[in-house]
């Protein structure tokens, strides 16, 4: 495993990583939001040896009309203030609310989102970031970012293509590696 240390960032995608995800659908409420077991925890560990932590999170349920931006909002405030109270840190959240027809430069695999963050904390390298996600789309923002890839196992994808340099089957288990 890589030695980090604060001047790394942790890129993080959300469902399937923070949460379970929603087989087929998004997640547009509170109650429909549960926190994969050993998450927050993990994240109390992980805030401490990351100088950043960010997540990273493709949400085409707005512009496809399934769900509003507010709503979204609505559940990320419960889950930072939940992770929060836990002592641990999300530093930003970025999602990309465009379906894959529109071809956003935002939407993962493309790496809008990343740009944005190093515009709001310049210090980023992406040399020296990881992505954790449990798709090959965040494998591949990683790869075209530079950045080292640990694939979350669950969602059944083969992320051979990509080849991750880590695999896990949660981010607790990523964790406690480091
Ligand atoms: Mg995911």
């Amino acid at each position: 495993m890589v030695q980090f240390d604060t001047s790394w960032t942790l890129f993080l995608d959300r469902d399937g990583v923070i949460n379970e995800r929603e087989e087929g659908g998004y997640i547009s409420k509170v109650e429909d939001f549960s926190f994969i077991p050993g998450t927050i925890k993990a994240l109390e560990k992980l805030s401490t040896i990351f100088g950043r932590i960010v997540i990273v999170t493709n949400q085409a349920g707005i512009g496809k009309g399934i769900m509003t931006e507010k709503q979204l909002d609505k559940v990320h405030k419960h889950m930072l203030k939940t992770i929060d109270l836990l002592d641990g840190r999300i530093d930003k959240i970025y999602y990309c609310p465009d379906k894959p027809e529109a071809n956003s430069p935002n939407r993962k695999p493309e790496t809008g989102m990343a740009m944005q963050a190093k515009a709001d904390f310049p210090e980023i390298e992406f040399s020296r970031s990881v992505i954790v996600g449990d798709s090959v789309s965040d494998m591949e923002f990683g790869a075209r970012l530079g950045m080292v890839k640990v694939f979350i196992e669950g969602k059944g994808e083969d992320p051979s293509v990509v080849k991750p340099d880590f695999q896990f089957t949660s981010l607790k288990e990523f964790t406690a590696a480091l």
